[in-house]
């Protein structure tokens, strides 16, 4: 795994594999500081021929294993191209190239303009009748962490934990409407926390729900040894948060000793995916102000680096946190580390509604009361975003529903719900950047 093009040994003849920008940004690399290089063609899953900044696209059956000395995968899906290319006996010549500079750099603009307050209703009103994509579950807002740049901290909500009952109920409302993801990624609190988890995640299955993604801090992903198998299993995607992988940065940002528990259950977790040669997509969030290029020499990102570089569990430094969200206004820059600076709010009262709220977003909370936007609270996550109490009888058709349309409408007559007053994490909806009347 490499993150610089000194690191590249040479002279050689190189394959860049990708074609997005990533790949086009390690060419001029290349090409401005290492003479030594010569890049002979780009490869790419898909495409079978072209040209890509002047090159030849190859496919990875169509590389001419001679003509080359090794690959370099600059994708954001290198676990899957790793798998690739080791099914073609290329594993041996390729390099993980971690792009450091892309968590450092502005993000892209969104694209497509934003509709206004008027447009926003018309494209609520057009979904009325459908069912949203996924359900997110806060299964429990208890925490066994304190992260700095969390609002947890200072939550006073009472804790509570979603019982089987109220979870099979849900679970087989959400299939009867034909909604088929499940994201165990909560508005505040941690899943694991939940000792029926596992219970859960039989009964989503049994309900027919077919994918199921978890975001975790993993402080528990070892306790239990049926769990990381189960999970593995079980789940698409395993989103952990790390601040690094080392004591210090675990008391630093998270604020807890857990340090060797995370790794545990991480190697765990990686012993049971490469053993089976398939499993959830781990994926290592990093939320630190420490740069990329400082947590691979963390001891544990040390001892994880044989699957890092087989994509048994991945990592990428794009996905950092650069800036943090204020938490509805809840975190402030005095709570924050080093180089750790807020996201601004850049919202106003006369913003239409957030894409959140129109898209009929909801997470379910511990007593089974749907509430809308999975992102954010302000101090109470029962809130004013609540559109099914605990114990309705249809909760689904409280999406798209009166409650939920009586949101949407007061926010366009300027009355914002509370926690989106001061969020830095609105976002406007957009149209198709290619639809007519931009
Ligand atoms: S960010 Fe998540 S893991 Fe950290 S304190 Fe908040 S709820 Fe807990
Ligand atoms: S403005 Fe923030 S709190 Fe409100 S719906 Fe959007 S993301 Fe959620």
């Amino acid at each position: 795994m490499l993150y610089d093009v000194s690191q590249l040994p040479g002279p050689a003849r190189v394959c860049i594999y990708g074609t997005g920008g990533r790949a086009a940004e390690l060419k001029q690399r290349i090409e401005a500081s290492r003479p030594d290089l010569e890049i002979i063609c780009f490869g790419d899953s898909f495409k079978k021929g072209g040209e890509f900044q002047g090159l030849p696209v190859v496919n990875a059956e169509g590389l001419d294993r001679d003509g080359f000395d090794y690959i370099v995968i600059t994708s954001y899906f290198y676990d899957q191209i790793w798998a690739t290319l080791e099914g073609l006996g290329l594993a041996e010549r390729c390099f993980v190239f971690f792009d450091l500079a892309a968590g450092t750099r502005e993000s892209a603009p969104a694209k497509g303009s934003a509709l206004g307050p008027a447009e926003s209703l018309e494209a609520f009103e057009a979904m009325r009748g459908q069912a949203p994509g996924q359900l997110n579950f806060t299964l429990t807002n208890a925490c066994n962490s304190r992260c700095v740049f969390c609002a947890y901290k200072t939550y006073r909500e009472k804790r509570q934990t979603m019982d089987l009952t109220t979870f099979a109920r849900i679970a087989e409302a959400m299939a009867g409407s034909k909604v088929e993801v499940a994201d165990f990624s909560p508005l505040i609190g941690e899943t694991l926390l939940d000792p029926g988890f596992k219970d859960k995640v039989s009964c989503a299955r049994e309900a027919g729900i077919k994918t199921l993604r978890l975001t975790t801090n993993a402080i528990l992903l070892g306790r239990d040894p049926d769990l990381p198998a189960l999970l593995v299993e079980a789940m698409e995607t395993i989103s952990v948060s790390i601040p690094g992988l080392a004591p210090e940065a675990y008391r630093e940002v998270f604020g807890v000793d857990v340090y060797q528990d995370v790794l545990n259950g991480l190697l765990l977790a990686a012993e049971i995916k490469a053993a089976r040669g398939r499993g959830a997509k781990i994926n290592l969030c990093h939320r630190s102000y420490r740069p990329a290029e400082a947590i691979f020499h963390d001891p544990g990102f040390e001892r994880l680096l044989p699957y890092l570089k087989q994509g048994v569990i991945f990592f990428d430094p794009g996905d950092g946190s650069v800036e943090f969200d204020n938490w509805s206004g809840a975190v402030s820059d005095q709570d924050l580390l080093g180089s750790m600076s807020l996201k601004a709010v850049r919202s106003r009262p006369d913003d239409p509604p957030c894409e959140f709220i129109v898209n009929g977003s909801v997470t379910v909370l511990p007593d089974g009361a749907f509430r809308l936007c999975p992102c954010r609270f302000r101090d109470l996550i029962h809130d004013d975003l609540v559109i099914a109490q605990p114990g309705d009888p249809a909760p689904m058709d409280a999406i798209f529903g009166p409650v939920h349309r009586q949101l949407v409408t007061d926010w366009v007559a300027g009355r914002r719900p509370r926690a989106c007053v001061n969020c830095s994490l609105y976002r406007p909806c957009r149209r198709e950047p290619d639809s007519p009347g931009k």
